[in-house]
């Protein structure tokens, strides 16, 4: 039976899923707010990596275009800045890679549109939506975060209304990288934690340096104070900081070249309230609106969860759109309980290691303390980065965190 779907929003959700249907001949129509060309001259919007589990769908959708031996990472390093630093390194399996969205996404759109795709360049308004649920038999909302407000949030999985994180986020030249490429995940108790990523941007490989400062910690301030009001007092002020709370990063800047990669758009400061919300909603006419991506799930940058989790979603919703000939109550229960074991996961996770880098629990203590002297452990964590799942089986309760410490 031919179908027509129409998806909402061409971000990484809305672009795998596209891409998907084209590849298996299903009549899909995409809406984008934005043109290829106008990525170029946007303001940073996150600092995405791909794990490998996303890698591997883009393999599958042929739109793998950058070698990770180019330009992915291997691994990670932690680093917990007690009185006494504890370091350790885990090890993925397969390398993760972090391409500047403002690169990837115009570059699978112009995939889609090069395969025959059908995009409709403009934004969608609330009032649309019953002219969608007229021309299509199922309707994909995938705009991002912030803008799911016609699907309700689920209370018990949304537990917080304010960011748990006040985010500064920029693109930076003039740091040194490590002799094998990794992320580097810096703990600053009482103030916050940082994410280095080796990232490709316009210029080449630079590092993405994602704070996470806790509200009212000495590291508030660099969300309060802007780049663009005066770039030296900002560089001055972000070097002090990462001197005193980021030492092994800080060693290797160079503080004459240090500064945002590209241009003053390099930088984005805010916060993240996750939420998890109701995945459909019936249109006036009875179509089926899903939602997708960030609007289903947003979660905090820390772990890197939101992306890689939308693109597993996207795959689950695209094998059961080709699977299925109806679009209803019982097409969405199957969506949903194949896509929120990850999804779900994603969130809870990343919602109590937040919780745990805040507070340092007795088991959180414990569980430091193993990772940091087990390789084993190390390489264990760090690879389950690509299945939050797994995160979860160990981290849902103090019992199972010491039955992990335990497997060492
Ligand atoms: C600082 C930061 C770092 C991050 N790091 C990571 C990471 O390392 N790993 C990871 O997996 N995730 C990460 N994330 C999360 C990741 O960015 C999101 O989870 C992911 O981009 C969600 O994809 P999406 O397609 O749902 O939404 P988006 O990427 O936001 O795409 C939605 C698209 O829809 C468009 N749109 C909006 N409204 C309309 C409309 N009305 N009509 C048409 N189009 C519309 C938007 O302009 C946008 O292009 C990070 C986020 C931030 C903020």
């Amino acid at each position: 039976m031919s179908k027509k779907i129409g998806i909402v929003g061409a971000g990484t959700a809305g672009l795998h899923l596209a891409l998907y249907l084209q590849q298996n001949d299903v009549d899909v129509t995409l809406f984008s707010d934005k043109r290829a060309e106008e990525y170029a001259s946007m303001r940073l919007p996150n600092t995405v990596a791909h794990f490998s589990v996303t890698i591997d769908r883009e393999k599958a959708l042929g739109v793998n275009h950058w070698q990770t031996g180019d330009v992915g990472y291997f691994g990670h390093h932690y680093y917990i800045g007690l009185p006494e630093p504890m370091r350790f390194y885990g090890d993925l399996r397969s390398p993760s890679r972090a391409v500047d969205y403002r690169l990837y996404l115009p570059a699978l759109l112009t995939d889609f549109v090069e395969r025959g795709g059908n995009v409709e360049y403009r934004a969608i308004q609330q009032e649309d939506y019953a002219a969608l649920a007229e021309e299509f038999d199922l309707v994909v909302v995938s705009t991002g975060k912030g803008t799911g407000d016609m699907f309700p949030k689920i209370p018990e999985l949304s537990p917080h209304t304010t960011p748990q994180r006040q985010l500064c986020v920029g693109i930076f030249k003039g740091i040194a990288q490590l002799p094998s490429r990794s992320v580097t995940m810096y703990f600053s108790p009482g103030a916050g934690e940082m994410i280095e990523i080796p990232t490709l941007t316009f210029n080449g490989m630079q590092n993405a340096l994602v704070m996470e400062n806790l509200p009212g910690g000495d590291l508030e301030i660099l969300v309060q104070t802007k780049y663009d009001d005066d770039p030296e007092a900002f560089k001055t002020l972000l070097l002090e900081k990462l001197a005193k709370h980021y030492p092994t990063c800080f060693e290797r800047i160079d503080q004459a070249e240090f500064d945002l990669a590209n241009s003053s758009l390099d930088i984005l400061q805010g916060g993240v309230v996750p939420a998890v919300r109701q995945t459909s909603i019936e249109l006036e006419n009875g179509t089926i609106a899903i939602a997708l991506g960030d609007v289903q799930n947003t979660v905090d940058p820390m772990l890197g969860q939101g992306a890689n989790a939308a693109s597993h979603a996207a795959f689950v919703l695209g094998e059961e759109i080709v699977a299925n000939d109806v679009f209803d109550a019982r097409f969405v229960e199957k969506v949903d309980s194949r896509r929120n074991q990850r999804v779900h996961s994603a969130t809870r996770w990343t919602n109590v290691m937040m919780a745990n880098l805040e507070n340092f629990p007795p088991e959180f203590g414990a569980f430091v303390g193993a990772v940091a002297q087990s390789p084993t452990l190390a390489d264990t964590f760090t690879n389950n980065f690509n299945y939050p799942e797994n995160q979860w089986d160990v981290f849902s309760s103090p019992e199972r965190v010491a039955a992990f410490c335990a497997s060492a």
